[in-house]
């Protein structure tokens, strides 16, 4: 006795039709297929003979009956087992070829098996032996556009057959044929069922069923008769003897067999893309703005920040300044004229000041002969110098005695040496600073550059006397010794002063308490970032969301070609999901280069504007880009992995 392979018991299937009335179409279908027949179902148009095939292919379910293969009851089958069927199982050749168009003969061929896991040389050796058996040696990398019905439909059988193909359906496959090319197909069926494989052969057409050795008729939706024909091909009962294929199933190949599908993916996205160039650009152009402002302002803020850090740095962090005022800011601190050189002379006797220096500034033109700068004027004592770890290159610094002699000396950094003694030694030199002649002493060390800002450093008894009119200081530096504690110092100074003045009308500053002014404002400023971020790159993942979506729709024709030869519902998602990661990543790469080409552009034209990128923001930014694909993405993509094959498949 044959076995049986398929058993179709009392099946019926109804449609929706518009708004409530179901329409019957297989009104209780009984039937037995047994391995190696060859079996025609004939009836008129619309009679139910596709309606049956596709639940015989695990397209559809039927509304009632049960379905069983090989022993086994497809009724309480998941999805991805009902895939797994349609992909090991059963070989479909419809029609219509439903081959993928933007793939060659070759790699339409090997869709089936790149989702069974099939290793990429042996899929591509598989799928090359059999278009050639087919006859399609020299046609292995055309599209099929380039292909005519009848060699489209012959890569269609070869695909039925990639991965086994023990039951064939074939749906009216000569239907969209000439007679020749018809003939042609009905001989490569007899041909494979004579090695074993199962046919099921769905036609209109009395001529193409006798081709098969049992034709069953169908007619509204039930079957009217079935006889033997004695002409026709079966071999019932045949011992399957067709080129086996061996799948390894162990987890090392599955974990290469993953990424092999995921390269596919990922190839099938780029093409996507690609075909759609113009839509994928402005979809992209959604991420790239909103990776490149947040970018560039990160980039920019941290440029702001690490300038100010460095000037701070410069001070030193046993560095304490006293200012007018009573806190940063204050604006009557232009009225505080207390801190005056007596403080300087009070400070000086604390055990634990290393340093001290007032300052008092002023803007101080200069002229050398027919030479001239814009300079600004430092009134100091020599302890500045030291505070700053300033030396002299030139000639010499002046002595802390010195400075409050009001001598006629001044110690010009290298840029105003650059600017007035372009040839020629300085020191000794005269210059005019204010209209009051002084002579050069020393110049500070630094390599010279007439763009930069210059500096000219007097002692605070010559600024205060002969350049200015002024008996009160702009600020006081002080540098405390070693080992000494800074809150001590900062207490005993401010006990110090506020005696002094009677009340207190300075602050201190230190690098502490910059660092940490700095550091609440970027806090501020990151989240306002973060805020304008959130918002510019949700507008962008909707864009990606829109287009993903619009994409399952345009090609739930593929999903549809794509699951009847057996991808799992977590093939489509990872499809889409990739597309939709791709754009975004792609976007995220163009958004950072950009920021990065125009923020140095910009820093370059204006020095004053300073950029910084930290590559740990670029990576986030990167992270963050393939994240919003992820998540925009996973709505659209889980929607084109839901879809019933059978409705993707009717989609045109
Ligand atoms: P055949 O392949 O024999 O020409 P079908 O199985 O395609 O016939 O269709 C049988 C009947 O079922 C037809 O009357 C057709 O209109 C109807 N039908 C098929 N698919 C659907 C569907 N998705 N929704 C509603 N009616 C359908
Ligand atoms: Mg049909």
């Amino acid at each position: 006795m044959a076995r049986v392979l398929l058993e179709l018991r009392d099946i019926k299937k109804s449609y929706e039709n518009g708004s409530a009335k179901k329409v019957e179409v297989l009104h209780g279908i009984n039937l037995k297929i047994c391995q190696g027949e060859f079996v025609a179902i004939v009836g008129p148009s619309g009679s139910g003979k596709s309606t049956l095939m596709n639940i015989l292919g695990c397209l559809d379910t039927p509304t009632e009956g049960s379905y069983i293969i090989n022993s086994q009851s497809t009724s309480n089958m998941e999805p991805d087992e009902l895939a797994s069927l349609r992909r090991d199982f059963f070989g479909f050749v419809f029609q219509r070829y439903h081959l993928l168009t933007h793939l060659t003969a070759s790699e339409n061929v090997q869709v089936p098996a790149v989702y069974s896991n099939l290793e990429k040389n042996l899929r591509i050796e598989r799928a090359h032996s059999m278009l050639e058996r087919l006859g399609l040696k020299h046609k292995m990398n055309s599209k099929p556009n380039h292909l005519s019905g009848g060699q489209q439909q012959r890569v269609s059988i070869a695909r039925a057959l990639m991965n086994g193909g023990q039951i064939i359906l074939a749906d009216e496959p000569t239907g969209a044929l000439d007679s020749k090319n018809g003939l042609e197909v009905m001989e490569i069926l007899k041909e494979l069922n004579s090695k074993g494989h199962t046919i099921i052969l769905i036609t209109h057409d009395a001529k193409v069923a006798a081709a098969a050795r049992r034709v069953i008729t169908i007619k509204d939706g039930m079957i009217e008769s079935e006889f033997i024909n004695d002409n026709g091909t079966s071999l019932n009962d045949f011992v399957r003897n067709y080129d086996d294929i061996s799948f390894s199933e162990n987890w090392v190949n599955s974990m290469f067999a993953f990424f092999d599908r995921f390269k596919e993916s990922y190839k099938n996205a780029i093409r996507a893309m690609v075909s759609k160039r113009l839509r994928t650009l402005l979809t992209m152009l959604g991420i790239i703005i909103g990776i490149m402002s947040v970018v560039s302002v990160v980039a920019f803020a941290r440029g702001a920040s690490d300038k100010v850090i460095a000037n701070i740095s410069s001070m030193g962090s046993n560095t304490i300044m006293v200012l007018p005022g009573k806190y940063s800011g204050d604006v009557k601190a232009s009225k505080v004229k207390t801190l005056t050189v007596k403080d300087i002379l009070a400070l000086k006797g604390q055990p634990f000041i290393d340093s001290v220096s007032p300052t008092v500034t002023c803007s101080g033109y200069v002229q050398r002969g027919n030479l001239e700068a814009n300079t600004t004027v430092y009134g100091i004592s020599s302890d500045y110098f030291s505070v700053y770890s300033k030396k002299a290159r030139e000639g010499r610094l002046f002595s802390f005695d010195e400075s409050a002699m009001n001598p006629q000396i001044v110690v010009i950094d290298a840029n105003t040496r650059l600017a007035l003694f372009p040839n020629e030694d300085a020191v000794g030199k005269h210059i005019m600073v204010r209209g009051r002649p002084l002579t050069v002493v020393g110049v500070l060390s630094g390599r010279g550059d007439i763009s930069s800002s210059m500096r000219i450093y007097v002692p605070y008894s010559t600024l205060m006397t002969r350049l200015i009119k002024r008996d009160y200081l702009s600020s006081i530096i002080i540098r405390l010794k070693e080992n000494f504690s800074p809150a001590v110092a900062e207490d005993s100074i401010t006990n110090l002063l506020k005696a002094r003045h009677g009340r207190q009308d300075f602050y201190l500053r230190t690098t502490d308490t910059v660092l940490r002014s700095i550091t609440r404002t970027n806090t501020v400023f990151t989240l306002l970032i973060l805020a304008i971020a959130f918002i510019s790159l949700l507008v962008g993942g909707i864009g990606v969301m829109n287009i993903m979506l619009v994409s399952v729709t345009e090609r739930t024709r593929e999903i549809g070609i794509r699951m009847a030869i057996g991808a799992r519902q977590s093939d489509i998602m990872t499809q889409f999901l990739i597309e939709a990661v791709t754009i975004c990543v792609a976007g995220g790469i163009a958004g950072v280069t950009l920021s990065v080409i125009a923020g140095l552009t910009i820093s370059h034209i204006f020095p004053s504007l300073p950029v910084s990128f930290s590559l740990a923001s670029l990576i986030v930014a990167l992270l963050t880009s393939s994240a919003i694909g992820m998540i925009f993405g996973y709505m659209p993509a889980r929607a084109a992995s839901k879809l019933n094959p059978i409705d993707a498949l009717a989609r045109e």
